[in-house]
């Protein structure tokens, strides 16, 4: 793909468009709210399609996660009767008035610490085989700080959740 002035905004809204049939639920599957925060962002020189699948790697990693949670809770109706409805924050604003900030949170399990700390290695998953290959975030790594300069980190307090905070320049050198 080619750089180009990309809405960020609409890339992320394609990615939801794309995950929409999992977001939505069924029988087996929690349905899933999704919150926006939009800032006022400028467009933003960057690889559109990359930057896409970097917003589909993260938000499927969400859902997997609280649909595992909900999964979870189902074993005990006391945990599954407090737990709160799975739900997707996302939030962008301009910030040092070069760069966006794009943050994506789950309300899921959480990263225990010394998992954490592999999340971004290639090949590293803990979902079942067929189901994850362990290359998205390493991937996701790769787009965001080699082939935009930014930056991409994790937050994660077990048993509250996940945040993924993405930053890039507004322009490439
Ligand atoms: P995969 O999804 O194929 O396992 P990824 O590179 O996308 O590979 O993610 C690596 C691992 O990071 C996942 O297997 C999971 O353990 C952890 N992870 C990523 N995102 C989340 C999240 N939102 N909540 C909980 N764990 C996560
Ligand atoms: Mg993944």
């Amino acid at each position: 793909s080619e750089i180009k002035d990309v809405n960020i905004h609409e890339g992320i809204d394609s990615a939801l468009m794309i995950l929409q049939s999992r977001l939505k639920g069924d029988p087996q599957h929690p349905k899933i709210e999704v919150i926006k925060e939009y800032g006022n962002l400028p467009l933003v020189e960057c690889y559109s399609g990359q930057l896409n699948q970097v917003s589909i790697n993260i938000l499927a990693n969400a859902i997997d996660a609280l649909e595992d949670s909900h999964l979870n809770s189902q074993c005990s109706e006391e945990k599954f009767l407090h737990r709160e409805k799975p739900q997707i924050h996302i939030y962008t604003e301009l910030i040092k008035s070069n760069q966006v900030k794009i943050r994506i949170a789950d309300n899921g399990p959480g990263i225990p610490e010394n998992i954490k700390q592999r999340i971004f290695d290639p090949f590293f998953t803990t979902k079942p085989v067929g189901k994850g290959t362990g290359m998205g975030l390493a991937i996701s790594y790769q787009i965001i700080t080699k082939q935009h300069g930014g930056t991409l980190e994790c937050i994660s307090s077990p048993g509250k959740g996940t945040e993924f905070v993405i930053t890039i320049p507004l322009t490439q050198k």
